[in-house]
């Protein structure tokens, strides 16, 4: 039989449905949506490009190149303006530029005196001992300071997670930056010595990676992912329910109003959280997986607006803007998504990307979208500058935008792993489970592929085709 059900047509599961289709082994993708790709949507309108969910994808692994270089999308792919690489804080209602390197620490004014001598010992900081699991905001201010927490961590976490620090967990959400303390001592220490290993890894530091698109945005890529899977793909196909048999997984899925049933071999769950939650699973042993619906989820809005290049006082030259709460603004942060690729408004315009809402303030997220159009304006006119009316605006909402790795996560880690080595063949996949960013979904997805070929190689007396290497 050997073929493998994929449940969530996310760039998660589209990644694992095409490294395992490239093997030959036969999948089925069941998305519930009429639609692949989930937050990952481009809409082009009025000669704007409105990305839904992300803007860019940052390049930090191979896996990531291998998977556009293998769709034929290099002559599609778009990197950012490696002149727009700024990224801005707020503080004080104007923006900071980030200082990357230590000279422009030296000279940022976005900290104080006190806070950057406070940042300098941080080699000197001992670590806390026995301490299983601290969140974020307590890790930093150990190590770093409070005005770093709020004025650097606040807003990068906002930006990335729409989280706060003084939930988020440093070992689940940040792994690598607990790694370096825990290896080194510091993580200062650890950043410098640390980058022959990364190198090893072949892993690109985040500050250094490209952040990429495509020519017609980023929906280019789930586009390309379906065209090559074709008939694998089984749209407004809602898996309610995995059962176990001796031969593998019966999935059963709601199409319309039927119910059908197939066989598979394996099964990639590839679906949120939050909606696993709500699968049904009988299993030779019991297991249920409501567990996960208290995974968070915020609620996250997304604001585009174009306007006149002579309307926007600021010249845009960066990433963008984020904002740290302490600020007592309504955004989250812009991205200046006309700056960073050619293409995404008309000529004279430029296009701002807002984010509303998330730990910070999920209240918000879900206002009207005339409410956001407004509150959204009149923050970008005290920090941009903007003064005319809008040429272009678009609004959508995420109500459970991006799970949260907060303190306590490890049960759910405990609990994923304990399932999968409970069910042969079984494999949670996505951005719940190895990092938020679509970059790691795509990681994430390629991994598990990689795990059902070895799977299905060891359960299996046929030979599976090791045409393509993964
Ligand atoms: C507003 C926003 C902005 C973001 N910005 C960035 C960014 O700038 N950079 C970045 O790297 N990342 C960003 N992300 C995060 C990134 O886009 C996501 O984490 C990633 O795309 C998740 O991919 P996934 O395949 O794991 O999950 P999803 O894309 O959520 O896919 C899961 C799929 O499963 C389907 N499904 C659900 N239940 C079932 C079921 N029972 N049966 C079948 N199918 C089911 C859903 O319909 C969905 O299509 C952003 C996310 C959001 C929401």
């Amino acid at each position: 039989m050997n073929s493998v059900a994929i449940i969530g047509g996310g760039i998660t599961g589209l990644t694992a449905a095409f490294r395992l289709s490239q093997r030959d082994i036969p999948v089925t993708l069941y998305e519930a949506g009429n639609r692949v790709g989930g937050p990952i949507q481009t809409l082009r309108e009025k000669g704007y490009l409105s990305e839904f969910g992300p803007n860019t994808i940052l390049e930090t692994s191979p896996k990531i190149t291998a998977l556009i270089d293998d769709l034929g999308l290099g002559p599609r792919r778009l990197d950012s303006n490696p002149a727009m690489n700024k990224n801005y804080i707020v503080r004080d209602g104007k923006m900071r530029q980030l200082p990357l390197s230590p000279l422009r620490f030296a000279t940022s004014p976005l900290f104080s005196i006190p806070a950057k001598l406070r940042i300098c010992r941080e080699p000197f900081i001992r670590m806390k001992p026995d301490v299983e699991d601290e969140s974020l905001a307590d890790f930093v201010l150990r190590r770093l300071g409070r005005e770093f927490l709020d004025y650097a961590i606040n807003p990068f976490v906002t930006g990335v997670y729409a989280g706060n620090p003084e939930d988020l967990s440093v070992r689940y959400g940040f792994p690598k930056l607990k790694a370096l303390e825990d290896k080194h001592g510091s993580i200062m220490l650890g950043a410098i010595l640390g980058a022959r290993e990364r190198k090893k890894r072949a892993e690109i530091e985040k500050s250094k990676a490209k952040k990429l698109s495509f020519d017609e945005g980023l929906q280019v890529l789930p586009d390309t992912l379906h065209a090559k899977l074709g008939s694998s793909i089984e749209l407004r196909s809602e898996v309610t329910c995995l059962r176990q048999t001796s031969e593998g997984w019966i999935v059963i899925v709601r199409v319309n109003d039927r119910e059908e049933q197939h066989t598979h071999s394996s099964v990639i769950l590839a679906a949120p959280a939050h909606k696993i939650a709500q699968i049904q699973i009988e299993a030779d042993q019991p297991i249920c997986f409501s567990l996960l619906k208290e995974m968070r989820h915020p609620p996250v809005a997304r604001i585009t607006m174009g306007f006149r290049r002579e309307d926007v006082t600021d010249p845009l030259e960066g990433f963008g803007f984020l904002v740290p709460k302490a600020e007592n603004l309504n955004i989250l942060g812009t991205t200046f998504s006309s700056s960073l690729f050619a293409n995404r408004a008309p000529a004279g315009h430029v296009l701002l990307t807002t984010f509303v809402g998330g730990c910070r303030q999920p209240e918000l997220a879900t206002q009207s979208a005339d409410k956001l159009f407004d509150l959204t304006w009149h923050d970008l006119q005290r920090i941009l500058g903007v003064r005319g009316k809008p040429t272009y605006q678009h609004h959508c909402l995420f109500p459970q935008a991006i799970p949260q790795y907060n303190v306590g996560y490890k049960k759910f880690a405990d609990f994923m792993n304990a399932t999968e080595a409970q069910l042969p063949g079984f494999y949670f996949a996505g951005n719940y489970r190895d990092g938020i960013s679509a970059g790691s979904s795509i990681v994430s997805g390629h991994d598990a592929a990689e795990r059902v070929v070895q799977f299905l190689a060891a359960s299996s007396t046929d030979s599976i085709p090791h045409a393509v290497s993964l």
